[in-house]
């Protein structure tokens, strides 16, 4: 796993007008409530990236 996949995955999973993540429906026709299990864990991945390279440890 490296920056550009997580990035990849926030890119298509967004939030829906209906309030559902359109990547989620679009990739795999489900429907799941924004933040979907994949926003959460782009998005966790990329705090820990950030803090390890904010300590100057290499991710
Ligand atoms: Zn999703």
């Amino acid at each position: 796993m490296n920056d550009d996949q997580e990035r990849a995955i926030l890119a298509v999973q967004f939030r829906g007008l209906d309030g559902m993540c359109v990547g989620c429906r679009a990739w795999w026709s489900r429907l799941v409530p924004y933040p979907c299990w994949q926003v959460e864990w782009a998005t966790s991945r990329q705090a820990r990236t950030i803090m390890a390279r904010y300590l100057g440890v290499r991710a």
